[in-house]
């Protein structure tokens, strides 16, 4: 297979990583404490940072100084998005790939993986799985294949709305699939989708071209940086980006995702929706000895960091991480993780709790119930949220809003997340976690001040203990 030809890029596409500036910030950052507690300040006052100053907090050696940062994430967290926690649920749909990617086990040139793609049918099976357990928001996923062009993944998207089972529904359908060009985003935004996720996997332009073979579609690094100003200038206003932690210096790629949001809020005055800092694992027939794996003493440094320098862009953690790092890390500023999550095709009805590496793109770490994840979530104080309100009211785009008109938060988000979490207690959650989430939805009921907005919560969930009614949101 000789290169492939390159798609059309953006207007005015470019590699806007420079490998040698970046480095060269990381060299000479100087982290002393008055200037660190001075970025730290200025995150706090709710400003995005510099990448230079974002290489400054990345270069902090001092154990006192890094407690500082996390202390301040912290803090950012609760004071910018208060004790939601969003969830949602991975299902892979098929892992037939051209790519070569080497820490891959959907990898083309992988043997032993068994490849499949899910039927109409086997897709409606999962997804009633999935709501039967509560879900309501799905992110889908997809090796890059012909067969998994833009028409194929709109119509899985549609499948997955029109597929409902009891009170259950899907109300969110994210993508986390191959770059498309113009036209194809246009298609998959007339599916209703909700975010387009593409990860970097590295910015580090040597490593990238390592791991990645050049006579592949992923080969091409600036293609695949383009993707999502395609995306925004196809009109899908809601895009994620992302690194595999673990292909390289985990401080270069901290400085490759800031720069990314940067570009992106300055070529369309808005920066991703959400960043994902998903960690290598190992996957089926991948040798696990990669010179940069990230511990987690690091993993937390690193998602501390981005909660500072990115106080406005949603960050996910996912269940590749075990339960009680997550629990950690969730504190620094995370807004969405999933659980209950399966990632062998079919993995929702078919195998249980067993891994089956040939199956899956690699193995993951939280394996718990999506009600044993609620329940935990509850007892540490967060409001597990479904909400799915704004973007279903067309305030997408700008994740900023939220934050910027004021009472935002109060009047929408936290009404939205208390009437979907009592949804699920209601409908899907076993008698004890009910029980941990009525007292807690008692007690935020209580948090709120009077006014019309609580008293139309309150009717609202009212209609939720004693009617049919659902999906009532502000
Ligand atoms: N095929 C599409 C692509 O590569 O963008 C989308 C789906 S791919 C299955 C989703 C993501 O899984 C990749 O972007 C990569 O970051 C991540 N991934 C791949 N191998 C992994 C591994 N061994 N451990 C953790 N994450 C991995
Ligand atoms: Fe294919 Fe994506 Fe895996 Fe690469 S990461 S081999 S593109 S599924």
């Amino acid at each position: 297979m000789g290169a492939l030809p390159s798609p059309a890029l953006s207007e005015g596409a470019v590699d806007f990583i420079d490998d040698e500036r970046l480095q060269g910030l990381l060299m000479s950052a100087r982290p002393d404490p008055i200037g660190i507690r001075e970025i730290i300040a200025k995150s706090l006052a709710k400003q995005a940072l510099t990448v230079e100053e974002t290489a400054d907090l990345l270069a902090i050696e001092d154990r006192d100084l890094i407690e500082e940062t996390f202390a301040a994430a912290r803090r950012l967290k609760r004071e910018v998005y208060g004790n939601r926690i969003v969830l949602f649920a991975p299902l892979y749909i098929g892992n037939r790939c051209l790519n070569d990617c080497a820490y891959c086990g959907f990898r083309r040139s992988n043997p032993d993986a068994v490849r499949r793609t899910l039927s109409d049918e086997e897709i409606q099976r999962q997804v009633e799985a999935l709501e039967n357990k509560g879900h309501k928001r799905l992110i889908l996923v997809f090796g890059e294949h012909p067969d998994y062009d833009a028409s194929f993944i709109a119509h899985c998207a549609r499948l997955v709305y029109r597929t409902k089972v009891g009170r259950g529904e899907i109300r969110r359908v994210n993508i986390n699939a191959a770059p498309l060009d113009h036209e194809g985003y246009r298609v998959v935004k007339e599916a209703g989708i909700g975010t387009y996720q593409i990860f970097q996997e590295t910015y580090h332009h040597p490593t990238y071209r390592r791991l990645h073979p050049p006579t592949t579609r992923k080969g091409d690094y600036l293609y695949r940086l383009d993707a999502l100003s395609r995306a925004l200038e196809a009109g899908c206003d809601d895009v994620g980006i992302g690194a595999l932690f673990g292909l390289y210096d985990w401080r270069f790629e901290v400085l490759g995702l800031v720069s990314h949001a940067l570009h992106l809020q300055e070529r369309f005055g808005v920066g991703p929706h959400t960043i994902s800092f998903p960690r290598l694992q190992p996957a089926c027939g991948v040798r696990f000895d990669w010179p940069h794996l990230v511990n987690d003493f690091d993993f937390m440094r690193l998602v501390a960091v981005l909660r500072l320098a990115v106080p406005y862009t949603g960050l996910i953690l996912t269940a590749r991480e075990r339960p009680a790092l997550r629990r950690e890390v969730m504190a620094f500023g995370v807004s969405q993780i999933d659980a209950g999550s399966r990632i062998e095709i079919g993995g929702y009805t078919e195998v249980g709790d067993t891994q089956i590496m040939e199956r899956e793109q690699f193995a993951l770490g939280d394996l718990r119930s999506l009600d044993e994840v609620i329940r935990e979530l509850m007892e540490d104080g967060y409001i597990p949220s479904f909400c799915t309100s704004c973007y279903r009211l067309g305030r997408t785009g700008q994740r900023f809003m939220e934050f910027s008109i004021p009472g935002f938060i109060k009047n929408f988000c936290t009404p939205n997340a208390l009437t979907t979490l009592l949804e699920y207690l209601v409908d899907y959650a076993s008698p004890q976690t009910r029980a941990v989430g009525e007292r807690l939805v008692a007690a935020e009921v209580k948090r709120l001040e009077e006014g019309p907005v609580k008293a139309a919560l309150l009717r609202n969930l009212q209609a939720i203990r004693e009617t049919d009614q659902r999906d009532l949101y502000f």
